[in-house]
C-alpha cells in the first residue's frame, strides 16, 4: 500500500461517490485529510464515518468567497498543504440546443471555474512548501464529447487545458499537476443518467464493466505519490478502455 504518511489532503467533493474513495484512501494511507461538502454538517458526518485524521469542512466551489474563507481555514488546520485533489463536479444534461443559460454556467462555474478557483489557492502554500501534487477530476468526455452533454464536455475538457497549463507554470517548483480522466464509475452521479443511455456506454466499455470509486482513488494515489515525481501535465484514463 502506498504511504502518505502526515501530508496534508485536501479534496474537494468529499461526501460520496469519487471523492469519499478517494479521502478514504488518503487517511487509511496515513494522511491529514480535510473533505469538503457544500453542507458543514454532512461533511462533518462523513469525515467521522471514516478511519484516520480526516476533517470536513464546508466549501462550494462555485462561490470565489467559500473558496477564499475555506482555504484560509483549512490551510491553518493542516498548517500547509501537499496534494489538492479537485474532485467536485456537477452535471446539468440537455442537448445543447436545450440547453439553458444557467445549466451552462452552473456547470462551468463548478467543474471548471471551481477547479481553478481551489488551484489558485493551493500553489502559493505549496511553492512555500517546496513541492505539491494537485490532481483534477476530469472525464473521457471531455476527450471525445457527448451527445446531451456539451456543458459537462466543455468543462472537463477546459479543466485538461487548465492542468496542462499549470503543470507548466509550476513545474520547476517540483509542484505536479496531472488529471484522472474517469469512464463510467459506479457513483450518484452515474446511476442519474437515464438507463437506456447508462446501457448505451456500458455496451461499449472494452472491460465489460463500470468501475469502481476506488479503481479512481488508486490512480489519484499513485499520482500523488513519490512514484510518479516525473509525470506532470498528464490525463490518465481510468476507464476500462472506453476511450482507447
Ligand atoms: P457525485 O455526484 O457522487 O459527488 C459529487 C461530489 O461533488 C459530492 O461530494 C458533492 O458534495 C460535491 N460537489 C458538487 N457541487 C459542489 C460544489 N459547488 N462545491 C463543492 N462540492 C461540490 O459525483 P461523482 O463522485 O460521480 O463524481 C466526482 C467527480 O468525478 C466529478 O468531477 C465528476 O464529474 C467526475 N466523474 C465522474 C464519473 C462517473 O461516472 N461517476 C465519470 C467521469 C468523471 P455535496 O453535494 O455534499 O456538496
Amino acid at each position: 500500500m502506498m504511504k502518505f504518511t502526515d501530508r496534508k489532503v485536501i479534496v474537494t467533493g468529499g461526501t460520496r461517490g469519487i471523492g469519499k474513495a478517494i479521502a478514504t484512501g488518503f487517511a487509511a494511507a496515513g494522511a491529514q485529510v480535510i473533505l469538503t461538502g457544500r453542507d458543514a454538517t454532512t461533511a462533518q458526518a462523513i469525515a467521522a464515518e471514516l478511519d484516520g485524521d480526516v476533517q470536513g469542512m464546508e466549501l462550494d466551489v462555485s462561490s470565489g468567497e467559500s473558496v477564499q474563507k475555506f482555504f484560509a481555514e483549512a490551510l491553518e488546520r493542516l498548517g500547509g498543504l501537499d496534494i489538492l485533489v479537485a474532485n467536485a463536479g456537477i452535471t446539468r444534461d440537455k442537448l445543447v440546443m436545450a440547453l439553458k443559460d444557467e445549466d451552462w454556467d452552473d456547470v462551468l462555474g463548478t467543474n471548471l471555474r471551481g477547479a481553478f478557483l481551489c488551484a489558485r489557492e493551493a500553489i502559493r502554500p505549496m511553492i512555500r512548501n517546496r513541492g505539491g501534487r494537485i490532481i483534477g477530476v476530469t472525464s473521457v468526455i471531455g476527450l471525445t464529447g457527448n451527445p446531451g452533454q456539451g456543458n459537462y464536455a466543455a468543462s472537463k475538457a477546459g479543466l485538461i487545458g487548465l492542468i496542462k497549463s499549470l503543470a507548466q507554470e509550476v513545474a520547476s517548483r517540483n509542484i505536479t499537476v496531472n488529471a484522472v480522466a474517469p469512464g463510467m464509475i459506479e457513483t450518484d452521479m452515474s446511476a442519474n443518467l437515464p438507463e437506456k443511455a447508462r446501457e448505451a456506454i456500458a455496451s461499449r466499455i472494452p472491460a465489460g464493466r463500470a468501475g469502481s470509486a476506488q479503481e479512481v482513488a488508486s490512480a489519484v494515489m499513485f499520482l500523488a505519490s513519490d512514484d510518479a515525481s516525473y509525470i506532470t501535465g498528464e490525463v490518465l484514463r481510468v476507464d476500462g478502455g472506453l476511450a482507447c
